[in-house]
């Protein structure tokens, strides 16, 4: 069985959704087909959600109507029969309701989970529509009845496992089993999610739960470029890299994929391959474990990182201090990127910072404390062990006139990273463009 993940851009219009059924319709054997919410809806019910927290009813409900509206449009012109048309109104008006009912109740962090779920509901409730209307075998399966999180927020493989092949076994003789990306129950049983832009960690999930030969993630991009496309004019797809590549990128940054969308896929040596809904026949990007070895094989960027110092002249061999350090962060839950030590101060970043003015509290007992913002984490990846020559020479050559906050290197044979402003973020990643790719002529 294969899993085909199709995001947003992809459903996100009558068109496109006719491709994606296209794509889906050319696979022979039984697959699931994971959807992102159309192009847009998340935010606009992220909008939605931010209103009622601020208690403005009225323009809350002028988005819902707004994105009723939209729908309406939409099945207008995808749908021939009267029976599908119908079946489809009945859908849109449904949840169409629910958030009308939501204005009315008290504002939560349950309310707004509901309240983001519903793009993804609605997109593949009317794609199963559209695939019986095609005359295609399919069934809606919901990630609600399987896709359950712990209380880490991590997925509960052995359940997601036990409730999946439950699901699949009822459905053996439907082709095409569509369920949604990105919702999620959580412990107690409430919708839940897995952040923005999880769906790609759905078909991961999914494709880890069944053993799946493959996962297939399908954008509006022909695969992982080695630069980020939205900042650099000259990047190039990628033909294949490896998970530990592959992982390092999405989690700094390469938005084509969601930070943890790899590891259930990496655990389970599924190999990942990422094409472009509207152009099917490139090749696209394969992430397995024999990918051929690269020397830098690609680059990107997380924003919204600080740094915190803390100094301490007492640090001074004293076994120990990394630790109290640590257990600060891990008291109050907020990971680490990056750290650096020198003989008096350790430098870290985060980029969650809802608990800072906790943490800094905490930390002033360990020493005196600097904090920066607005920086950003450069990520190189690709077969950077030590042992070979030059590789850090060749990537800071390029960057003579950038002044650098921290750097992280040895951690892993994979990645190189190191910290500057954000607003030297793009000179960066074009002048590593030019040095590392351009200049060698790797056009692929
Ligand atoms: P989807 O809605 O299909 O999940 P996303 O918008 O989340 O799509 O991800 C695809 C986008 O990721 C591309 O349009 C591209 O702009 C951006 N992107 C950022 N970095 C990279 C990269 N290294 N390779 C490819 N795309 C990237
Ligand atoms: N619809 C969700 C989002 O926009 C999940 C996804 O598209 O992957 O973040
Ligand atoms: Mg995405």
């Amino acid at each position: 069985m294969i899993v085909l993940k199709f995001g947003g851009t992809s459903v996100g219009s009558v068109e496109n959704i006719k491709k994606v059924a296209k794509i889906v319709k050319t696979e022979k054997k039984q697959n699931i087909v994971v959807l992102s919410a159309m192009s847009g809806v998340t935010n606009t019910l992220v909008k939605i959600s931010n209103l009622l927290s601020q208690k403005n009813r009225v323009d809350a409900q002028l988005e819902m109507n707004n994105l009723h509206q939209k729908y309406q449009d939409v099945i207008l012109k995808l749908f021939k029969s009267k029976l599908s048309f119908d079946k489809a109104s009945l859908v849109i008006e449904c949840h169409y309701d629910e958030l009308l009912s939501i204005l009315e109740i008290k504002f939560s962090e349950k309310v707004e989970k509901l309240i983001l779920a519903q793009g993804e509901l609605v997109s593949t409730s009317l794609f199963q529509l559209y695939m019986e209307e095609i005359g295609e075998s399919s069934s809606l399966i919901s990630a609600l009845d399987f896709m359950i999180i712990d209380n880490n927020h991590e997925p509960d493989s052995n359940k997601i496992k036990e409730e999946l092949s439950k699901i699949i076994l009822k459905h053996s003789d439907t082709k095409v089993l569509i369920t949604q990306g990105f919702i999620c129950r959580n412990t107690n049983k409430e919708i839940d999610n897995l952040k923005r832009g999880g769906s790609d960690y759905t078909a991961s999930i999914i494709g880890a739960a069944i053993g799946a030969s493959q996962i297939q993630i399908w954008t509006d991009i022909s695969g992982m470029h080695n630069n980020d496309p939205r900042f650099v004019d000259q990047t190039f797809s990628i033909g294949e890299i490896s998970f530990d590549e592959a992982a390092e990128l999405a989690y700094f940054g390469a938005k084509i994929l969601h930070p943890q969308s790899i590891i259930p896929a990496k655990e389970k040596n599924i190999p990942v391959l990422l094409k472009n809904t509207f152009d099917p026949d490139a090749r696209g990007t394969l992430i397995h474990n024999n990918a051929k070895v690269e020397k830098i094989r690609a680059i990107a960027a997380k924003d919204n990182i600080t740094a915190i110092k803390i100094k301490s002249y007492r640090m001074l061999m004293a076994y120990g201090f990394l630790k109290k350090v640590f257990e600060i962060f891990e008291q109050n839950q907020i990971s680490i990127d990056m750290i650096t030590t020198s003989e008096v101060a350790v430098s870290l970043t985060i980029d969650d910072t809802s608990k800072l003015d906790n943490i800094i509290q905490e930390l002033e007992g360990l020493g005196s404390i600097e904090v920066d913002n607005d920086l950003s984490i450069i990520c190189i990846a690709g077969n950077l062990s030590q042992n070979k020559k030059g590789v850090t020479a060749l990537i800071f050559n390029c960057l003579v006139d950038i002044p650098i906050r921290m750097i992280s290197y040895g951690g892993s044979n994979y990645n190189l990273s190191f910290l500057v402003k954000t607003t030297d973020k793009v000179t960066v990643l074009n002048l590593l463009n030019k040095g590392l790719f351009i200049k060698v002529g790797s056009k692929n």
